[in-house]
């Protein structure tokens, strides 16, 4: 591949996974260079940049990919913060790592959320076995236990349905410092994903609809199908209220549960996110694109939609690309990633002028390798 020239400007990404190769395909044609930071000689990003091997928190490593960068960006919430902090006396620093250090700890992003007045599940804090029967009697059960750090896609988290579960949900999260949140019988799951620039301006793409299972998500449409005015006004007030309290540059996804038209938020993720992977093909201006100009202060480009899209993880398992472009309107993203259960290795996006055409578009990617319910377990 040709890249930018040395001395085009250089953006520094902590992590190389999908998200950093995806941010360098949207920059490069900007006249961008990237490096990525990342533990593994394999990271998939370091096809489309230079990449330093060394885990997150070296500092010869962080020295060396920070040298010479416009700003550091990271492109995972697992980031240790202190590695952020480091560079933030040298290179802007965004999102500020103040975002990782909130997001990294459930109950710091619970407390975000009280401060601003942004309504959650019912939860409390659980250091040990008798707090956890003491959280079951005040949040009530059904609950789900989380571990306060460390989790994702669904990792770190045991539904208890009953008091005969508490047991074992506790071996579940090996008591670590938890949080048990009351289970929320939500109609749906949607997420909102915002940027905001380094003048303060922010933009929010319209909701979208999230199905999961087994922790991961499995696929997202956009615009969230009948998604109402007040709806989508109600999700970006949450995103605008976090992106202002936290003074934050880049984009932010919150993932949220609809219950009785109302919104709750579930979690914040100080990154691009795979929610937002539409937005490539069916948004005026990608989240990744968009991320890039809000971090080197750049104007935004428009959120709206301009497609009814959707998009299907491939987990574990890859289609081969013909199979996928094999239907009308798809586009195959590749991340180049050695296939593992439960690892997302790609992602399809369909895109439609009806939500009736995006039905009947996405029936027709059923069985594909990747897609189906087994290759998430
Ligand atoms: P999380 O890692 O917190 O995003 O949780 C992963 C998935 O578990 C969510 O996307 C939901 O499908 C489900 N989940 C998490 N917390 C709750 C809750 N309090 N009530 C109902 N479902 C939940």
């Amino acid at each position: 591949m040709r890249v930018p020239p040395p001395g085009s400007p250089l953006v520094a990404v902590l992590g190389g996974g999908q998200l950093g190769r995806m941010l360098a395909l949207a920059g490069l044609p900007l006249g961008l260079r990237f490096r990525f930071l990342d533990p593994s000689p394999e990271a998939t990003a370091g096809a489309v940049g230079e990449l330093v091997v060394a885990a997150l928190d070296d500092p010869a490593g962080l020295a060396q990919v920070a040298e010479g960068a416009r700003a550091v960006t990271y492109e995972w919430e697992g980031v240790p913060a202190e590695a952020a902090r480091r560079l933030e006396g040298r290179r802007p620093v965004l999102p500020p790592p103040i975002a990782l250090e909130v997001t990294q700890d459930r109950a710091h992003e619970k407390e975000l959320c009280r401060v601003l007045g942004l309504p959650t599940a019912a939860f409390r804090l659980v250091d040990d076995r008798q707090g956890l029967d003491q959280a079951a009697a005040d949040v009530g059960l059904p609950a789900v236990l989380k571990t306060r750090r460390g989790g994702y896609d669904g990792k770190g988290q045991a539904v208890v349905p009953d008091r005969d579960h508490l047991e074992r949900a506790w071996s579940e999260v090996e008591g670590r410092p938890a949080i048990l949140e009351a289970h929320v019988p939500f109609t749906r799951e949607l997420s909102v994903l915002a940027v905001r620039s380094r003048d303060g301006t922010t933009a929010s793409w319209p909701l979208v609809e999230n199905h999961h299972s087994g922790g991961i998500l499995r696929g997202s449409i956009a615009p969230a199908p009948a998604l109402s005015a007040e709806l989508q006004q109600q999700g970006e007030a949450i995103a605008t209220a976090i992106l202002e309290h936290l003074d934050y540059v880049g984009v932010l996804a919150v993932e949220l549960f609809e219950l009785e038209g109302e919104l709750l938020v579930n979690e914040l993720a100080p990154r691009v996110h795979n929610s937002g992977h539409w937005t490539i093909e069916g948004a005026e201006t990608s989240q990744f694109e968009n991320h890039l100009r809000a971090i080197l202060g750049w104007p935004l480009g428009s959120t709206a939609a301009v497609a009814h899209s959707a998009m299907v993880n491939c987990i574990g398992a890859r289609p081969a690309p013909e199979q996928v472009l094999a239907v009308p309107n798809t586009h195959f993203h590749d991340y180049a990633k050695v296939p593992r259960p439960g690892r997302k290795v790609g992602h399809i996006t369909i895109t439609a002028s009806t939500s009736e055409e995006l039905d009947s578009l996405l029936a027709r990617l059923q069985g594909l390798p990747g897609t189906t319910e087994e290759a998430v377990a």
